[in-house]
């Protein structure tokens, strides 16, 4: 059992999809443990001054088999799931029933990236600049993020025998440089300002327009709140629609 906001289990789901879903490819490591959670949603009341979920549409779930809240008077529990009723016998009876949150401080405007011409005047648009200043590429964004999946593996052999070891799955961050290096040093995106382009594009608009269904991001906030250089996910989001108001309106 997991206790979890509703954006955090709308991050399994796009996981999941990643994970479990990409192409036909099952990742059994993911599978074989995610199919033994179950989620108990805690009551949430908005978040604080980095969270967006109802803008991205992730501040309700049904996946849960409990609901909680906490409260100075102790914890409230919603059984749904029948299965976890007998822990509950002999409690005292409450009315008690989960309310998502419908309205956040922030508000995020996904920009509309439909058009073929925008999104390629939006990869050479000043918009992204500022982050070659800004952004010291540690990749703290990306490990902090409910829905990033990227990873690498490494190779762990013990001194003291060498023929036994481990291959691990180690987190990888598309933030750090060299994350797309490949043979003979060639980089795709070797400025903070392309791999930052990449990250926001990734989150609003390429998952989408792959699985179809959702944006990647969740607006849990947690990037922004681990950021060193105070750098916002929301605000990014935010000028980057606003540049892509601007190339519409010299486009047409
Ligand atoms: S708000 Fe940031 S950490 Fe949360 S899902 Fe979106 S990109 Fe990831
Ligand atoms: S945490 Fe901030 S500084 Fe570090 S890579 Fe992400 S955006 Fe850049």
């Amino acid at each position: 059992m997991l206790l979890a906001r509703p954006c955090d289990i709308n991050a399994q789901r796009v996981q999941g999809r990643i994970y479990a879903g990409n192409g036909g490819y099952d990742d059994l490591y993911y599978s074989r443990i995610r199919e033994l959670v179950k989620f108990a949603v805690m009551d949430c009341n908005g978040g604080d001054d980095t969270c967006f979920c109802v803008s991205m549409g992730t501040n309700r779930t049904d996946d849960y088999a409990l609901a909680m809240k906490f409260s100075q008077d102790g914890l409230q529990v919603q059984v749904v799931d029948e299965e976890f009723s007998s822990y509950f016998e002999g409690m005292p009876q409450a009315e008690y029933t989960h309310a998502f949150v419908e309205e956040n401080e922030l508000k995020v405007t996904v920009p509309d990236l439909s058009d073929k011409n925008i999104r390629k005047a939006l990869k050479s648009h000043p918009v992204w600049q500022e982050y070659n200043s800004r952004c010291i590429s540690c990749g703290a964004c990306t490990i902090a993020c409910s829905t990033c999946t990227c990873f690498t593996t490494r190779d762990v052999i013990y001194g003291d025998n060498p023929e036994v070891g481990e291959r691990r799955r180690v987190s990888a961050s598309c933030q750090i440089a060299g994350f797309d290096q490949m043979a003979g040093q060639k980089e795709f995106r070797s400025s903070a300002a392309e791999r930052m382009r990449y990250k926001v594009l990734h989150k609003f608009y390429d998952y989408k327009a792959r699985f179809g269904e959702e944006h990647m991001c969740v607006g849990c906030g947690r990037c922004t709140r681990r950021c060193p250089e105070l750098i916002s996910i929301s605000a990014t989001v935010n000028k980057v629609s606003a540049a892509v108001d601007e190339i519409r309106a010299a486009l047409d």
